[in-house]
């Protein structure tokens, strides 16, 4: 009995990336995208899984994400997605970081900075076709700059890419064409940028006609897409704690701070060594359910920081010690958590806190239980 902890299936990683490929056109290239700690799932022992079973590329969204990838030995390429500013280019060109850049002058910086340690440095252009984020937004400038780029010799120019806005099927075409426009213009002028990619997660599965070289895809590893896939998904993560005390209330005996709850009859409550600072939403407080002994339990009261409480009543003899899952058996327990919360899957996915532990399994087996406060394996 460990408490509070989120168990880890590498596995259900690699069977949804197994899924992903074979509903790809063969050839496709997979970034795995690990940013904000692999969605929660852990950084490292995701981006290792991933770098174990043939991904292409990992997609981080800072450079300090890399570099942690880097420093725990993979060396597989990675791609930085977001923007890195000019004091963290000779890292990038040491660690063999991949940069997204979207202006001459980044450019010509991390040729110089790639001359000093004469090596080469692998850059993926970023193109604006309507997110309006990141990116070159006018093509022009972004041509007239590639056209220069070329000239820069310690600069490889190996990708270029956009990001959909996914609003509906007519701006997602105009994206595209856009983004099919300028690659058109590219390879008229004769220049060839080898990895070409626009899709994340729901762009891959709704448009596989559109994954160009590479897909960049982060919740579909982790067992979420908000379209249908023609595989199935396995949610990755799994959300579990132990009750830590019984209470019985009498009937008109409040819990928790402001007595948001007061049983109208006798009541079994559970305390739970889990609060919103592990990560699940305070807004769950009187609305969310938790998994325990095959029924369901509401939170009752304020959810604290580090506790809440769950009414039991009626559903047995529930024993300090009992298992209980909060999401991850099923893929809509997090979508009913989300949608309470009124938030994203992924939103509640990525805050999950430092301090809850990690555990890892993999062909069935425990592997690995993390502890992110010690830094260390317990
Ligand atoms: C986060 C991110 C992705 C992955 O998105 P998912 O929906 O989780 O697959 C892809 N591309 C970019 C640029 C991103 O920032």
């Amino acid at each position: 009995m460990i408490g509070t902890r989120l168990e880890i299936d590498l596995e259900a990683i690699e069977h949804n990336l197994t899924g992903l490929r074979r509903s790809l056109p063969p050839g496709t290239q997979v970034a795995g995208v690990v940013k904000a700690n692999a969605y929660g799932h852990g950084l490292i022992q995701v981006s290792k899984k991933l770098a174990d079973i043939g991904i292409d590329y990992l997609a981080t969204a800072n450079i300090r994400e890399a570099i942690a990838i880097r420093q725990s030995g993979i060396d597989i390429p990675i791609l930085v997605m977001g923007r890195t500013f000019e004091v963290d280019f000779g890292r990038a060109v040491e660690q063999d970081i991949t940069l997204t850049i979207a202006s001459l002058e980044e450019a010509q910086k991390l040729n110089l900075n790639a001359s000093i340690d004469n090596r080469k440095v692998r850059v993926h252009i970023k193109l604006d076709t309507g997110f309006n984020r990141l990116g070159y937004k006018d093509f022009d400038v972004a041509f007239s700059d590639i056209l220069a780029m070329q000239h820069l010799e310690y600069l490889d120019i190996e990708g270029i890419f956009t990001h959909l806005a996914l609003t509906d099927v007519a701006s997602d075409a105009k994206q595209f064409e856009k983004f099919e426009a300028f690659l058109k213009r590219l390879s008229e002028a004769d220049i060839v940028i080898p990895i070409r990619h626009a899709c994340d997660s729901i762009g891959a599965v709704a448009y596989p006609d559109k994954a160009y070289d590479m897909v960049r895809v982060g919740a579909l590893l982790y067992g979420y897409c908000s379209r249908k896939t023609d595989f199935e998904l396995k949610p990755a993560m799994t959300l579990k704690t132990n009750v830590a005390a019984i209470r019985k209330l009498s009937a008109g005996e409040g819990v928790s701070y402001d007595h948001t709850f007061v049983a109208e009859e006798p009541a079994v409550l559970a305390t739970l060594p889990i609060g919103y600072a592990d990560g699940i939403p305070r807004s769950l407080s009187n609305r969310g359910t938790v998994e325990i002994g095959g029924g369901l339990a509401r939170f009752v009261g304020l959810m604290c920081m580090d506790q809440s409480m769950i009414d039991v009543t009626g559903l047995g003899d529930v024993k300090p010690g009992d298992e209980v899952v909060l999401f991850g058996r099923t893929i809509q327990m997090l979508s009913d958590i989300a949608s309470i919360a009124g938030t994203n899957r992924n939103e509640i996915l990525a805050r999950m806190a430092h301090r809850v532990l990690r555990v890892y399994y993999d062909d069935g087996q425990r592997i690995e239980i993390w502890d992110g406060l010690s830094e260390g394996h317990l």
